[in-house]
């Protein structure tokens, strides 16, 4: 069991802190849940930055009510948790950063689902802690960012994650990183985020100087 207690408790606190999203950081988690979608006779049509209004039923071609869209990720993670695929290039770059950087990956996927997702991550190459979350990820990031005396980076996909995580544990840098080149194309940078990078080669590089000039 991996409780957020437990990762505080054997965090090195000298050295910088690095908090992961999975899903559009790490994992390719829109294109896996499209593929889903579709075997469920729903269509995600990306017109905009959100599920929410973007998901059809392709026999009556009508928007998907919210308590069906929240039913079909629920089924989703059910089924498909062990199987999303790896965003190109993030294993390589996070092992490479794992000479300097403690991570965690924090997910907001269902709390039944966190080892199933751990295990899927450490297959795909990121063997790090994961902690499963519900809701904003700035209480927990403040847990964490306490736990080491030197600097914290938050990397996710989503605006108010990044503007909760900017709310509660000030101080943090914050990287607005969407990993779909669809998605990434519908937004801008997060109004809280400090840098808005796409590429995990390109990120790693950042995250080196960061660490380089923060000593
Ligand atoms: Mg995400």
């Amino acid at each position: 069991m991996t409780s957020l207690a437990h990762v505080t408790a054997v965090l090195n606190p000298d050295r910088p802190l690095l908090i992961v999203d999975a899903d559009e950081v790490l994992l390719r988690f829109v294109e896996h849940l499209e593929t889903f979608f579709l075997t469920e006779g729903f269509e995600l049509r990306l017109t905009s930055f959100q599920l929410s209004g973007n998901i059809y039923c392709m026999q009556s071609n009508e928007v998907a009510p919210p308590a069906k869209v929240k039913q079909l990720i629920g089924l989703f993670f059910a089924n498909c948790v062990d199987t999303v695929p790896a965003v190109p290039g993030a294993a390589d770059a996070l092992k490479n950063l794992s000479d300097r950087y403690e991570i965690i990956v924090l997910t907001n996927v269902p709390h039944d689902c966190r080892a199933r997702r751990e295990a899927a991550l450490r297959e795909l190459g990121f063997a790090y802690p994961v902690l499963s979350n519900a809701g904003e990820k700035g209480p927990a990031v403040k847990t964490l960012q306490a736990a080491t005396t030197r600097h914290t980076t938050f990397v996710d996909d989503l605006p108010p994650q990044l503007a909760s995580v900017a709310s509660h544990a000030p101080g943090t840098h914050l990287v607005h990183f969407v990993a779909d080149p669809r998605l990434a194309a519908m937004i801008d940078q997060a109004p809280d985020a400090h840098v808005r990078i796409d590429h995990w080669p390109s990120l790693q590089v950042h995250l080196e100087n960061l660490a380089a000039a923060t000593k």
